[in-house]
């Protein structure tokens, strides 16, 4: 009975979906349950009856956006989460992931959102290959926009994620997540114990990469374009009196540059004045030039800050300004971007979206 019930509730939440469909690809749906098939007509009645527009719509697949699939999908909403262009968010770009609470070993990035997405489905998460251009918003329903195609919700959650800036020169892409180009000291740094290491950039995040560096790596050579740093005063001279930090000012990358395992062997460089070239050498190169959200469908929607990130209301870490719209993970936060950050909006972010339903 309890199999029964469960396959009801599926069919209800797939209202919308089934409505669309042709009764032989309903039947392909719900064919292995016998049971299934006994409640096939009574799910034509059910989705009639019942208005077409899911509860919550999850953006994103990353560690924000599957953590809130989780948790809602335990709360028994059945959530529909939309993938975009990056199944499974920036830690798949990553081979091994050391900090994230309970895998001793590390986790590669892939296996790791592999078993995040599993983890969600086992609660009734379902998935979408969309990318949602615009939300629409009429009488509290949120209509979201993914070119040809749209989806009605009563909750949304946006967790976008963001990407990070990168120089677009030679070598880097190809290096990038494992084969020593990173853009997350925190994340990375501790594979570059006792080696050198070049960082690019002349913000506060440069500095503080170039920083925490410092405490593995034998020297940290800061490269920066200009002859002073952008980064607040007191940034700029930690990092300039630094013994282990070397500068190189007026300095223009212009390839990463690879040993003949095609790991990072250092990084060619121009002198902006001179012109000259020369190749520092170091076996990890850090690219601290900042982050691009991945907002701009909510521009004039949510409120966004200078640099593109969803600030949420006052007190607190997820609510919008819109009722009903939350949003979590790294398009919201500019300071920690970590998975576990990430995860942890995640779950407020579907925690608020089950009481913000419930008080419906
Ligand atoms: C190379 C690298 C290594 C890292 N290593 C670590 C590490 O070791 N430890 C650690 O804690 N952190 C690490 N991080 C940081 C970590 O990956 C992020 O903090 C985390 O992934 C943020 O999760 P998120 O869910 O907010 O967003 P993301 O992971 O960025 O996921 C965003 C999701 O949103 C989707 N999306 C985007 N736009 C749309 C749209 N318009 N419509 C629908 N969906 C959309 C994308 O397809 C994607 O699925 C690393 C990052 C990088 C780049």
């Amino acid at each position: 009975m309890e199999d029964l019930e469960c396959v009801f509730r599926w069919v209800i939440g797939s209202s919308v979906r089934l409505r669309e469909r042709n009764v032989s690809e309903k039947r392909k749906v719900l064919e292995p349950d016998a049971g299934a098939i006994i409640f096939l007509h009574r799910s034509q009645f059910v989705a009639d009856a019942f208005e077409s527009m899911e509860d919550v719509i999850i953006l994103g697949t990353g560690c924000a956006g599957l953590t809130a699939a989780i948790y809602t999908g335990r709360a028994q909403l059945n959530p529909l989460v939309l993938e975009g262009t990056q199944p499974g968010g920036q830690l798949t770009t990553t081979s091994e992931v050391e900090n994230f609470p309970g895998f001793p070993e590390g986790i590669d990035g892939f296996a790791m959102m592999d078993n995040l997405r599993k983890q969600a489905a086992r609660f009734g998460a379902r998935y979408a290959h969309a990318k949602v251009d615009r939300i629409e918003m009429a009488d509290g329903v949120k209509r979201l926009v993914c070119g040809e195609q749209s989806y009605e919700a009563k909750v949304v959650i946006v967790a976008t994620g963001a990407r990070p800036r990168l120089l677009g020169i030679p070598g880097e892409e190809e290096m990038f997540g494992g084969k020593g180009v990173t853009t997350c000291a925190t994340c990375d740094g501790a594979f570059y114990r006792d080696m050198d290491v070049v960082v690019v950039g002349g913000g506060d995040s440069a500095c503080e990469e170039a920083l925490f560096l410092t405490r593995f790596c034998s020297k940290v050579t800061l490269i920066h374009r200009r002859d002073s740093l952008r980064a607040s005063q007191i940034m700029a001279e930690r990092a300039t009196t630094h013994e282990k930090i070397e500068m190189a000012w007026n300095t223009l990358p212009q390839a990463v540059m690879a040993d003949e395992k095609g790991f990072v062997r250092g990084m060619r460089v121009k002198d902006a004045v001179s012109g000259a070239e020369r190749e520092i050498p170091c076996k990890g190169a850090f690219i601290a030039i900042g982050h691009i959200p991945n907002t701009d469908f909510v521009e004039g929607l949510l409120e966004r800050d200078g640099d593109g990130y969803i600030v949420p209301e006052t007190g607190s870490q997820v609510k919008t300004g819109l009722e009903g719209l939350f949003a979590a993970g790294d398009c919201v936060d500019h300071v920690y971007r970590q998975a576990i950050t990430a995860a942890g909006m995640g779950c407020q972010a579907a925690i608020e979206a089950e009481r913000w339903l419930a008080e419906q």
